[in-house]
């Protein structure tokens, strides 16, 4: 936090606004020494831009301090955990930015020929055997940029595949459970969505599913373990209901996080999945920074994957493949999001397959950690075992008015991004904690005391909870207007130093 500003009440813009008319923060010799440029000539009359002039006029130190300062007002992974649920925020080693930053593997051309880049090419292939190997799956895709995005990727691909029989199907089952992404790519790729409703313990109703289940479903798309972090139970029985009427699992499999090592889908039943690589497999994403949504389907579905495909010929030379008439198409330009992939394949040969697990298997015993000291204070909608995650919800305070986004605001007083909240919809007042493997118990135990605090306040004085956050730089939001009147661009030059 920014002392100067603590002390002190600034007005807010000086802070902000720190352009001074004549200040420079580069050093070019005089234009003299250069032949006069037409501007018009060089770039056309139509690009010359009137209102850059308007640009703010800073030095280098000017800059740097204002960049550095709003990364502090920022909260961030590398300054505390980030537990929100489904996001999988853990820490990203840096190594990994290293690597990804290799200049061999970051400044390449995709339109460099194979010949040039088999070292790139190789790195590719490797990540996708790799990813094979977690899911048991046949073949991958590395193209879409994101897990909502592999997930029309998906969903595209099964289409294809069930049209190439004859089959028109129309409909895509989905519990209620899912991600709202699950219903908006399966209505993109033209389906409608049948929405199914969980059981008492929140996982998918068998019954429910066999009633909906007819030759018009194309697929299931399910989510395993669930948003509520359990496991389904029956999936090779839900597997094969749905095999049995000739329509295909999709999994959201976003959330790799507490399977790695211990459960592949490709062995409960699952023909096709996504993989998020920025949440399961390191990547920072908190800023909605670039992600890989790679996609992971059986051999009979491997005809259908984008195009271009990479392959790794008998000369063990690697190649691009378009030679692909099923193939749905290109789903993202070039190969994908290059760096984050690269940051994957460092995440998990670093890790290598033991590793792996026990990161899952640790961001399993923290999940349950938490909901082990916090099942006593906040109410638990669902009593089953969790996997990575833990859904409460505000029931226990909400007797004294208190919502589930006042725990979330005060929580910041207390250090903590909020977990996420309001999600999944089926639990009222939902938070959603998923504290990742990469939190050791002393920050936990920190959580954890946290969350009790706050529900002591919650029943001693309440109007501290609505009024939250109260140590924050930025106080509480009006939320609606932020979303409804977002100011996403600078404009402002009214109070210049003159
Ligand atoms: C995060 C998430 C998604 C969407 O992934 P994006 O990369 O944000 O598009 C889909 N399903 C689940 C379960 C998720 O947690």
């Amino acid at each position: 936090m920014n002392t100067r500003t603590t002390h002190i009440n600034l007005d807010e813009s000086l802070i902000f606004e720190k352009s001074a008319q004549g200040r420079i923060g580069f050093d070019l010799p005089s234009s003299e020494d250069f032949p006069e440029i037409k501007l018009d000539e060089v770039v056309g009359e139509d690009n010359i831009r009137e209102e850059i002039s308007d640009f703010p006029e800073v030095s280098e130190v000017d800059v740097v301090r204002h960049f550095t300062r709003l990364s502090n007002w920022n909260y961030h992974i590398d300054g505390g955990p980030y537990p929100l649920g489904s996001c999988t925020m853990k820490y990203n080693p840096k190594v990994n930015e290293y690597i990804a930053n290799l200049q061999g593997l970051s400044t390449t051309h995709p339109l460099t020929p194979e010949n040039f880049v088999q070292g790139n090419l190789e790195a590719l292939y490797l990540l996708s055997e790799n990813l094979k190997e977690i899911t048991g799956m046949d073949a991958v895709s590395l193209q879409p940029p994101a897990g909502a995005s592999g997930e029309l990727t998906g969903v595209l691909i099964l289409r294809s595949f069930l049209e190439d029989k004859g089959e028109h199907r129309r409909k895509i089952l989905i519990p209620d459970s899912a991600h709202g992404t699950n219903p908006a790519s399966a209505a993109i790729a033209g389906y409608s969505v049948e929405t199914l409703i969980s059981d008492e313990h929140g996982c998918l109703n068998l019954n429910a599913l066999e009633k909906e289940m007819d030759d018009d479903v194309a697929a299931l798309m399910l989510t395993n373990p669930n948003t509520l972090g359990i496991f389904e139970p029956n999936i090779e029985k839900i597997s094969q209901v749905v095999h049995d009427r000739g329509g295909l699992v999709y999994m959201d499999g976003a959330n790799l996080n507490a399977l790695m090592g211990i459960a592949r889908p490709g062995d409960f039943g699952v023909d096709l999945l996504h993989m998020n690589l920025h949440k399961t497999f390191s990547t920072p994403h908190g800023g909605g920074g670039p992600g890989s949504g790679p996609v992971a389907v059986k051999d009979f579905l491997e005809p259908y994957l984008p195009t271009p495909k990479i392959k790794k010929l008998l000369s063990k030379k690697f190649v691009f493949d378009y030679d692909c008439p099923k193939a749905i198409g290109k789903i993202k330009a070039f190969h994908g999001n290059f760096g984050t992939l690269i940051r994957a394949l460092a995440y998990i040969l670093a890790n290598g397959s033991d590793g792996l697990k026990r990161a899952s298997c640790t961001a399993i015993l923290n999940a349950n950690y938490i909901r082990h000291h916090l099942k006593d204070t906040y109410n638990l909608p669902y009593q089953r075992p969790v996997l990575h995650e833990v859904v409460f919800s505000s029931k226990n305070q909400a007797k004294n008015g208190v919502s589930v986004m006042d725990i979330a605001k005060r929580l910041m007083d207390y250090g903590f991004h909020p977990p996420t909240v309001a999600f999944p919809l089926i639990v009222q007042g939902a938070l959603m904690i998923e504290p990742t493997e990469t939190e050791s118990r002393q920050e936990l135990d920190l959580f954890i005391k946290a969350m009790k605090a706050i529900s002591i306040e919650a029943q001693n004085d309440p109007d501290l909870l609505m009024d939250a956050p109260h140590l924050t730089r930025i106080k509480r939001l009006d939320e609606v207007r932020a979303a409804r009147n977002p100011i996403l661009r600078w404009k402002g030059t009214k109070n210049r130093v003159k």
